[in-house]
């Protein structure tokens, strides 16, 4: 018991701990506050441009009953107009319960994944490379290990999403995710902590899964970092034939499709894909959360704004 104490503090006050926590920790953050100070804030007013679906009903009625008026004052945007900092220390309003709790814990549960991944690579004790690139080769090499270490994602994602749908995996963990139908900027940690943390072994699984380039591996997180944070931003972005944020954003508005994310081929491999992808429109060829009610899946039962 001592030992593993001190074995835990050596790690947790190593440089490379610190140092992966800290690109996480503030990373995120600052993402999250760029992305709500240029649209919520600075561009409230012409929200119609950019904003995915319009505000939950549930969260403008709680403002009129609170302030008797709604601040937006239109019916676009639930949280327009306003700089909401980290949740813990400035929560936004009209969150579902705990919002401020879940989330801040899961920003620190997947800050100690980076520094505990970046322990492990620092000190050579999981499959991350470090020699330098010397050639062609060497390039086309980390080009495909970053293909590899997306696809491995991708895949191990798909199905961990449809596990967490299956009725009562649906009630104890991913209920929480799905409480909010219109995600905004901090909403996307609402997630039980354990299904935060079985998310967050598969995204940190590369390195220790298979070899791993750094240059790869750190392309495989800002892609997947930033396309994590847009996903549930409530924002529109489109790399065109690739990645759209209104796939994960109908996930939540719909429930029943587009499982995969950041990018839908496993939907489309799947027949779980509805949206337009190539020119190409595609609804959903079978439901499969049959067994979860409607009232259930919208959380109604007991969803209540703090
Ligand atoms: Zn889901
Ligand atoms: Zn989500």
């Amino acid at each position: 018991m001592g030992t593993a104490l001190i074995k835990l503090l050596d790690i947790t006050t190593s440089v490379y701990f610190i140092s992966g926590f800290c690109i996480i920790f503030f990373g995120y953050i600052a993402q999250t506050l760029a992305l709500q100070y240029w649209f919520y804030c600075r561009q409230g007013a012409n929200a119609n441009l950019w904003k995915i679906q319009p505000p939950s009903p549930i969260a403008d009625a709680f403002e009129v009953q609170q302030q008797g008026t709604s601040r937006i004052g239109a019916p676009i945007g639930g949280h327009l107009n306003i700089l909401y900092g980290w949740p813990l220390i400035s929560c936004k309003p009209n969150r579902a319960p705990y919002h401020r709790y879940f989330t801040s814990f899961n920003l620190f549960i997947a800050s100690c994944f980076a520094g505990l991944t970046c322990y492990y690579s620092g000190t050579m004790q999981n499959k991350m490379e470090f020699h330098k690139l010397k050639d062609y080769d060497d390039y086309v090499k980390v080009f495909l290990q970053f293909i590899v270490a997306v696809t491995y994602q991708s895949v191990v994602e798909y199905y961990w999403h449809r596990i967490m749908h299956w009725k009562y995996c649906y009630r104890y963990l991913h209920k929480f995710h799905h409480a909010y139908k219109a995600p905004e900027p901090w909403d996307d940690m609402y997630i039980h902590p354990l299904e935060a943390f079985g998310y967050y072994c598969i995204l940190y699984g590369p390195p220790f899964l298979f070899s791993i380039h750094k240059y790869a591996f750190i392309a495989y997180m800002i892609i997947m970092g930033i396309c994590g944070v847009l996903d549930h931003s409530g924002i529109k972005f489109e790399f065109p034939g690739l990645y759209n944020t209104i796939d994960h954003d109908n996930h939540h508005a719909k429930f029943e499709v587009n499982y995969s994310f950041p990018f839908p081929f496993m939907d489309l491999l799947h027949g779980t894909y509805e949206g337009k992808f190539w020119g190409k429109f595609y609804t959903v060829r079978d439901k499969v959360n049959r067994d979860i009610t409607i009232e259930e899946a919208s959380c109604k039962t007991n969803f209540k704004v703090e």
